[in-house]
């Protein structure tokens, strides 16, 4: 496939100015969701508000397609009002004379309460019904991975009618995570990300003995 170059651009202090004058008008900061956004992908209202000492953030212009002129502006992520988004894109040096085809957006996450599964991650009640990922309401990659593998695995276990599998939390840093998700729900540590988890007792056995972690079974010596 022939390769497109991708751009880098800086957001400065006059798009700073720009977003602090419309914070109120985003979606998150005026009240409109009040849900988490996706893990690392703050939106730039986030950033400002969060970096205030930042001079610049950096942007990537990414092309969208060969077939096309557009290109994805990465790093700017926002919920601000269609109007608001052209003129600070216009204040990024580089982009004065830009057109925007494709205002952003913000997104909010609904999901089933993960304490209504089976530790197999079934559906309590929906034989061969298997939850995993965003629809628990885990907002990272990891997790979804983590709860992905050992849903199939059961799935797939049930259609050919084997034992299912259920990690146990001093097996496998997925055992601590699927059990703290379908017994305590979403408020226990595991809204934090797998990689970012408080020290409890399982995770450092788990941690402190990685030679072990790496079994087939994930057993711990
Ligand atoms: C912009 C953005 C940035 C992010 N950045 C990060 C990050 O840096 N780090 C991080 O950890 N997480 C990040 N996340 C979150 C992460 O992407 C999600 O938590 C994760 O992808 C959820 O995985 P999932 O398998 O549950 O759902 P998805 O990845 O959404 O997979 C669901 C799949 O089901 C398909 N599907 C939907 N309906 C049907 C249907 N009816 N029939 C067949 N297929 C269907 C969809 O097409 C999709 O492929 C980000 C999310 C976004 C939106």
């Amino acid at each position: 496939m022939p390769q497109l170059p991708c751009y880098l651009a800086w957001a400065g202090p006059e798009l700073k100015r720009i977003i602090q004058d419309h914070l109120m008008q985003s979606a998150l900061y005026g009240g409109a969701i009040s849900g988490k956004g996706p893990r690392y992908c703050p939106s730039i209202e986030d950033k400002i508000v969060k970096f205030p000492d930042a001079e610049r953030h950096q942007i990537f212009l990414e092309p969208e397609g060969l077939e096309t002129s557009e290109l994805y502006v990465n790093g700017l992520s926002t919920s601000l009002p269609p109007q608001v988004q052209e003129e600070f894109l216009r204040a990024v040096p580089g982009l004065e004379q830009v057109r925007m085809t494709r205002p952003g957006y913000a997104i909010e996450y609904d999901y089933f309460p993960p304490t209504q599964l089976e530790p197999t991650l079934e559906v309590r009640g929906i034989e061969g019904l298997y939850f995993a990922g965003q629809i628990n309401g885990t907002t990272g990659y990891e997790e979804a991975a983590a709860q992905g593998i050992v849903a199939g695995i059961n799935a797939a276990g049930t259609a050919l009618d084997q034992e299912s599998i259920v990690l146990r939390r001093d097996q496998a840093m997925i055992g601590v995570l699927i059990d703290d998700l379908v017994s305590r729900g979403l408020m226990s540590p595991t809204g934090c990300s797998l990689l970012e988890r408080s020290f409890d007792y399982s995770y450092a056995r788990i941690t402190l003995s990685g030679d072990c972690s790496s079994r087939p079974d994930g057993s711990v010596c």
